[in-house]
């Protein structure tokens, strides 16, 4: 423990002038996300001509029905174009709250909030609840009508959109109790944590972390997605015994299987597992069971055992971990430093003793940069652990020894392919935005990458 601190006082000691250089970090956080939304708003500009081709990928030509390519296409400008609107709008909307002190502001405003009720500003941890609150909500406001119109224009006029006005507003109402009911205790431990610590609280704030991350596995499936979609056994069938089978030739701890009703909301489909490392759920979407045969859907099944087999949720979350630390290793410098409150608007009296919240916050502004690079880095893992994946599902035939999964394969790219179609995916993608942006590798380059593997396979059997 002596060690980390030791070297965590190191970093300290180099970051010494954020506490003492009056350096404009307003103008360096402007600068920053202006350049990361115009580097975007370039990436979409390269995207959208890709939506006037008139013709699929050679590979993929002949999965497409008559008409649902030019479907594709009309979606993907559409969104494109969306897109490209949000996201100016956003950031303009960001750069003017900055610029106009909007921070200091809710800082003071929770200040006379809870001083109506008799909580003076020694009241510190209540005071960054209300204020993180007066924030989340009044910047989201703004904002509502774009997901209005992603939801009930963009996505209706291309028929995916399930969602009836009801709906959008009991979930948005359901959304803030509950980012209520969990942020608030959160937000005080972790503020806490801070107190109690002092300027140790690196490593306690990290056990933090993680305990918290561990409760929400186990409480996401059982308390939260429920609010949200009904998740009911997978009756027995076919796909059910290909998948219990399959679970069990491989050891995966399978508890339960579920079908989830996310056609409520969308008729965009999909497979995933989750849970605790002695007990596993795996989650299929009931559009995918309609629009796909069992053995299709135990392909997808079996390319998210591969992410089971080869840890990569633990891989995840252990390079989470470490960017979690960097964050908090930085982060004392930013803690104690009145000049960097000073250049966001706030009052002397305040940027004299930063509040913990205030600093945190701007301080996460200030890691625009780093956070744009490690987003691109962690889609980069992603993307090839999705390769890893499915090569497992090519390669389950030799590790199980049964020969009927010889065609995993072809099976995994029907289903991926038909995923596509129904999604109106987009399938002529730019390099540059797709390495921006995308988790998963695109259509054409897993369709060729299935077939590599399967070839490479062949040739170390011969
Ligand atoms: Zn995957």
């Amino acid at each position: 423990m002596d060690f980390l601190h030791t070297q965590l006082s190191v970093v300290q000691r180099q970051l010494a002038f954020v506490a003492t250089d009056n350096i404009d970090w307003k103008l360096y956080v402007q600068s920053f996300s202006w350049a990361v939304t115009l580097f975007e708003s370039y990436l979409l500009i390269r995207q959208y001509p890709l939506y006037s081709k008139t013709k699929p990928p050679p590979a993929l030509a002949s999965h497409f029905e008559p008409g649902v390519f030019e479907k594709s296409q009309a979606y993907g400008k559409d969104k494109a174009k969306f897109a490209l609107f949000s996201g100016l709008f956003k950031q303009c909307l960001d750069s003017l709250m900055l610029q106009y002190g909007f921070y200091a502001w809710s800082w003071s405003a929770a200040g006379s909030l809870l001083a109506k009720v008799g909580y003076g500003p020694e009241h510190e941890i209540k005071q960054s609840i209300v204020f993180v609150f007066t924030l989340f909500f009044l910047s989201s406001l703004p904002t509502l009508p774009l997901t209005v119109y992603s939801t009930f224009v963009v996505e209706q006029k291309h028929g995916f959109n399930k969602m009836t006005p009801g709906l959008f507003v009991t979930d948005l109402i359901k959304s803030w109790v509950l980012s209520f009911a969990l942020g608030a205790p959160f937000l005080a431990a972790f503020l806490y944590i801070f107190k109690w610590a002092g300027d140790r609280f690196v490593p306690w704030l990290m056990a933090f972390m993680i305990g918290f991350q561990l409760i929400m596995v186990v409480l996401y499936p059982t308390v939260i997605q429920p609010l949200f979609n009904k998740l009911s056994p997978l009756p027995e069938s076919d796909l059910r015994t290909r998948i219990e089978n399959l679970a069990g030739n491989l050891k995966f701890p399978l508890k339960h299987l579920y079908e989830i009703d996310g056609s409520k909301r969308s008729s965009h489909s999909n497979a995933y597992f989750f849970g605790l490392p002695w007990s596993k759920h795996i989650v299929i979407f009931d559009t995918l069971i309609q629009q796909s045969k069992p053995e299709e859907v135990e392909a997808v099944v079996a390319h998210e055992l591969g992410h089971w087999y080869y840890l990569h949720p633990t891989k995840m979350m252990a390079i989470s971990q470490l960017h979690i630390f960097t964050i908090l290793a930085l982060f004392p410098a930013f803690l104690h430093a009145p000049p960097v409150l000073r250049s966001f608007d706030f009052p002397k009296e305040v940027a004299a003793q930063p509040p913990t919240i205030v600093a945190f916050l701007l301080f996460q502004m200030i890691l625009t940069p780093l956070e744009a690079v490690v987003s691109i880095a962690m889609n980069a893992v992603s993307r090839h652990f999705e390769w890893e994946a499915d090569r497992f599902a090519v390669e389950l035939q030799d590790k199980l020894g049964d020969s009927a999964m010889a065609d995993m394969g072809d099976r995994l790219g029907q289903a991926l392919i038909a995923l596509h179609v129904k999604n109106l995916s987009t399938v002529w993608v730019d390099w540059l935005y797709s390495a921006y942006h995308h988790s998963h590798p695109t259509l054409t380059e897993r369709l060729r990458g299935l077939e590599s593997f399967q070839e490479k396979r062949q040739k170390k059997k011969e």
